[in-house]
C-alpha cells in the first residue's frame, strides 16, 4: 500500500488536469482532482465551446442575408440574444454534467475548492490535507487588463460571453485571437464594433498576407478598426455611456469595453515558489519536455505552463503525463506543426511556418497564393474573398506552411495539418487529384509560385545596373 493517499494529485479540472487525470484512472491510479469552478475550465464554461456557440449563432446573419441569392424570400429575420445565451448556458450545464460523469466513470475523485500545494507530496483544498505521490499543476490563466485609468469599467472575455444585453456599441481593445472572434462575433449581432489596435493589422504572428486580407474583411463588415490607437482612460458617465480617450485625443462612446489584450498564468496562492517550484518573469510554471517542473514530483500542464496555449495542447500534455507516470510509456508532445484556427468572420487557419518564418530558418522558399471569390458567392453578391497560401522550402520541395483565410478554412486546414505532420512535399500535392467544386481543392492545384521579392529586387538592380 503506497504511503500517500493519491498515485496522481490534480489541481484544475480544465482540458489538461481532466484529460490527465482520466487518462491515469484508467490505468488504474488512485487519483484525485480539485476545482472550485464548473468541470470542464476556460474551454468549455468560458472560451471555445461558448464562443463557438455564439459564433454559430451569429453567423445566421449572413446566411440569412445570403439566402436571397438563392431564391430564398424571408420575411425580417428578429434575433433574441436572451434566448442564444439561455439555449448556450443550458449546452454548458450538460458539458459540466458530462465531465463529472467521466471524471466518476475514470474512478477519479472529484475534491470541490481551491487546491494550494503545502509541500512536494501536499495539498490543502478548504481546510483538509491529501497527500500524492504526483502532484499536476493545471489551473490555467486569466485575462491580463493592462493599467490604465478606469479599467475596472472594461470587461473580459469571461463576462463577454455572458452579457445579459447585447450591446449597442462595444469597444473591443486587443487585436489577438480572442479580439477578432469577438469583434466578428457582436459585429454580426447587430453591434456596432469599433476595435482598437497597437498595429496596423490583427493577429502578430500569424502569416503577414493573413493578417492583412482578415483585416480587410473585417472592415469590410463593417468593423471599424482604428490601428496604432492606445487608450489612455475610460470614464463611466452618468447614463452608463462609457467614454474611452485615445492618446490622440480621440473620444470613443460605448456602452461595453472589452479588453482581449492577452491572458497570464494562474500561478498566484498555490504556493508553487514556497515549495519549489520555479515560475518564469511572467509568472508561469517552467517544465522540462516531460511537463515536470523543478520539483520532482510535481508536474504541470496547459495555459498555467505558457507554452502553446490552446486546448488541444493542453490535452496531449495531461495525456503524455499520464502515459509517462502510470503506463510505463515515456511519452513526449511535440509543440511543432501545431495547426490552429480564429473563428472570426471569415475564419482563419493555419500550420506551420508563416512566410517570414520560413525565409529567416528554412533559406529559399517558393510562396504559392491563390486570393478568389468562393463559388457559393456569385449567386449572393456578397464581397467576401478567401485566401490560400502555401510555403514550400525550395530544395526539399517540402511544405513549411498552410494558411488560410475564408469560409471553413479550419476544417479544412485540419486535414492538411496531418499531410504537414508526414512532411508532404509540394509535388505530392500536386498529384493529388481535387474534389470538385470545393474552396479545398485550391490548395492541390496551385501551380503559379509568387515572385520572390528578394530574387526580384535583385533582378531589378541587376537591370539598373545594365542600364547605367
Ligand atoms: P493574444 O496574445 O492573442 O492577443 C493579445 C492582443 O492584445 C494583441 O493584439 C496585443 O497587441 C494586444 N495587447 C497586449 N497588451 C496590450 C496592452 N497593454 N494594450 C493594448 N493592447 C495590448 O491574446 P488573446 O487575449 O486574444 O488570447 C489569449 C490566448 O488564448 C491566445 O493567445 C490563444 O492562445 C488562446 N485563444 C485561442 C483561440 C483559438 O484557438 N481559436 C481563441 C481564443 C483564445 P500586439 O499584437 O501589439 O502585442
Amino acid at each position: 500500500m503506497s504511503q500517500y493517499d493519491f498515485d496522481l494529485f490534480t489541481l484544475g479540472a480544465g482540458s489538461g488536469g481532466v484529460s490527465a487525470s482520466r487518462r491515469a484512472g484508467s490505468y488504474g491510479a488512485r487519483v484525485a482532482i480539485c476545482e472550485d469552478n464548473r468541470i470542464g475550465g476556460t474551454c468549455v464554461h468560458r472560451g471555445c465551446v461558448p464562443k463557438k456557440l455564439l459564433v454559430y449563432g451569429a453567423h445566421f446573419r449572413y446566411d440569412l442575408e445570403d439566402a436571397a441569392g438563392y431564391g430564398w424570400s424571408l420575411s425580417e429575420p428578429g434575433f433574441d440574444w436572451k434566448k442564444l445565451q439561455a439555449a448556450k448556458d443550458k449546452e454548458l450545464e450538460r458539458l459540466d454534467g458530462v465531465y463529472r460523469r467521466l471524471l466518476r466513470d475514470a474512478g477519479v475523485q472529484l475534491v470541490e475548492g481551491r487546491g494550494r500545494l503545502v509541500d512536494a507530496h501536499t495539498v490543502e483544498v478548504e481546510g483538509k490535507r491529501y497527500t500524492a505521490g504526483r502532484i499536476l499543476v493545471a489551473t490555467g490563466s486569466h485575462p491580463f487588463r493592462p493599467e490604465v485609468p478606469g479599467i475596472q469599467h472594461a470587461i473580459t472575455s469571461d463576462e463577454a460571453l455572458n452579457l445579459k444585453e447585447l450591446p449597442r456599441r462595444i469597444a473591443i481593445v486587443g487585436g489577438g485571437y480572442i479580439g477578432v472572434e469577438l469583434a466578428g462575433l457582436f459585429n454580426a449581432l447587430g453591434s456596432k464594433v469599433v476595435m482598437v489596435i497597437r498595429g496596423d493589422t490583427v493577429l502578430r504572428g500569424f502569416d503577414d498576407d493573413i493578417r492583412s486580407m482578415l483585416t480587410q474583411e473585417m472592415r469590410k463588415k463593417g468593423i471599424d478598426l482604428r490601428p496604432e490607437t492606445f487608450i489612455r482612460d475610460i470614464e463611466k458617465r452618468a447614463d452608463g455611456t462609457l467614454s474611452l480617450l485615445t492618446r490622440m485625443g480621440d473620444t470613443l462612446e460605448v456602452d461595453v469595453v472589452l479588453y482581449a489584450t492577452g491572458r497570464v498564468p494562474n500561478t498566484k496562492g498555490l504556493g508553487l515558489a514556497e515549495v519549489g517550484v520555479r515560475l518564469d518573469e511572467r509568472g508561469a510554471v517552467v517544465v522540462d519536455e516531460g511537463s515536470r517542473t523543478d520539483v520532482e514530483s510535481i508536474y504541470a500542464v496547459g495555459d498555467v505552463t505558457d507554452r502553446i496555449n490552446l486546448t488541444p495542447v493542453a490535452i496531449a500534455e495531461g495525456r503524455a503525463v499520464a502515459e509517462t507516470l502510470f503506463h510505463d510509456n515515456p511519452t513526449k508532445v511535440d509543440h511543432t506543426g501545431v495547426a490552429s484556427a480564429v473563428f472570426s468572420m471569415p475564419p482563419v487557419g493555419t500550420v506551420g511556418c508563416t512566410e517570414l518564418e520560413a525565409r529567416e530558418r528554412h533559406g529559399k522558399v517558393d510562396v504559392y497564393v491563390s486570393n478568389f471569390r468562393p463559388m457559393k458567392h456569385t449567386l449572393t453578391g456578397r464581397d467576401e474573398r478567401t485566401m490560400m497560401k502555401v510555403i514550400v522550402q525550395r530544395d526539399s520541395d517540402r511544405v513549411l506552411g498552410f494558411h488560410m483565410v475564408g469560409e471553413d478554412a479550419p476544417e479544412i486546414i485540419q486535414g492538411l495539418a496531418v499531410a504537414l505532420k508526414c512532411g508532404v512535399t509540394k509535388k505530392q500535392l500536386d498529384t493529388t487529384v481535387g474534389i470538385h467544386p470545393t474552396a479545398a481543392e485550391e490548395f492541390v492545384t496551385m501551380r503559379d509560385k509568387r515572385s520572390d521579392p528578394v530574387e526580384a529586387a535583385a533582378r531589378e538592380l541587376g537591370h539598373d545596373a545594365m542600364q547605367n
